[in-house]
């Protein structure tokens, strides 16, 4: 298991001759380069979490995801750092061969409990869960400890540089947490969801300044969470020939081709700064066939 490696972490200032067209700046806080499997958002949202339960002298850490959940496999591998006992809820019944996200959250010592689809929706503890000395983490981090983690994303850039802020949106803790940490800015939420439109309000549940405006894009979802189509894989192919940055086809791919529209269609005004963040995420395109990705 390897280290996180916060010195890793970079703006990288990126030329696309579409954005230089419009007079659009454009930098990516590198947040996927902490580690390869903690990758970028999670860490920032589990650490307060993981730092809580270990206060807490809780025993095992639990959560909930799918079987290509970045969060899953995330806060395996936090937990391995942090030396916690950790159970992962898995939506639906054990396959057959695992995932590759689940195969290496078993590796890192996470121990794997597959449940109904009925169960998993009202989060349903198994009956060998139920002792009350464990700390359970919402699917995905969600709440407001993942959000005053994710704030400490803005700790890695300097705001003032920028108008924008542009991030990928599951559950919300992450841009709730940018927007309470970047009063000056405008920030910017592209879902990954299809019709998500409770997320407003999910994002809008952890802000701590509650007139802020909550601004998300439903548009760039290309089929639902998770699906994808082709033009979105040429697109993430053409962005890393035209810049070496890698997505993934789940988060960061939908937000790099949803901020290339917008600017396309001068949603931005000349001379805006923005700053995309790159939540990490790349763990996910393992589950893509070989050969669809050049990366
Ligand atoms: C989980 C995830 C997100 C979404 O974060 P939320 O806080 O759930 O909105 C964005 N990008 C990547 C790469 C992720 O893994």
């Amino acid at each position: 298991m390897k280290e996180l490696r916060f010195e890793n972490i970079t703006v990288d200032n990126v030329t696309i001759p579409l954005f230089a067209q419009k007079k659009i700046e454009l930098s990516v806080l590198r947040i996927d380069k902490l580690h390869d499997t903690v990758s970028g958002n999670k860490w920032f949202k589990l650490r307060y979490y993981i730092s809580e339960a270990v206060e807490q002298q809780k025993k095992q850490i639990i959560t909930f995801g799918g079987a290509y959940s970045n969060h899953i496999v995330a806060t395996a591998a936090a937990c391995r750092i942090s030396r916690l006992v950790c159970t992962g809820i898995i939506r639906g019944e054990e396959p057959t061969s695992l995932s590759p996200t689940l195969l290496q959250s078993k590796e890192l010592g996470m121990q794997l409990v597959f449940i109904s689809r009925e169960d998993y929706a009202v989060k349903k503890l198994p009956d060998l869960l139920n002792d009350k000395d464990h700390y359970i983490i919402n699917e995905g981090g969600y709440g407001r400890t993942g959000a005053k983690g994710a704030a400490s994303i803005t700790d890695h850039f300097t705001p003032a540089d920028y108008s924008h802020i542009c991030c990928a949106v599951g559950t919300g803790t992450m841009m709730a947490g940018l927007l309470n940490a970047l009063p000056g800015q405008e920030v910017i939420g592209i879902s990954t969801m299809k019709n998500n439109f409770q997320l407003e309000d999910a994002v809008r549940q952890l802000l701590n300044e509650l007139k802020r405006p909550v601004r998300l894009f439903h548009d760039y979802h290309f089929g639902g969470y998770a699906k994808y189509k082709p033009e979105l894989l040429s697109f993430m192919n053409e962005l890393y020939k035209t810049t070496g940055i890698p997505s993934d086809f789940v988060y960061t791919g939908k937000l790099f081709y949803a901020i290339n529209d917008l600017v396309a269609k001068d949603f931005f005004p000349p001379g805006s700064k923005l700053l995309l963040i790159h939540s990490g995420g790349l763990q996910g395109n393992r589950s893509l066939s070989k050969d669809t990705l050049i990366f």
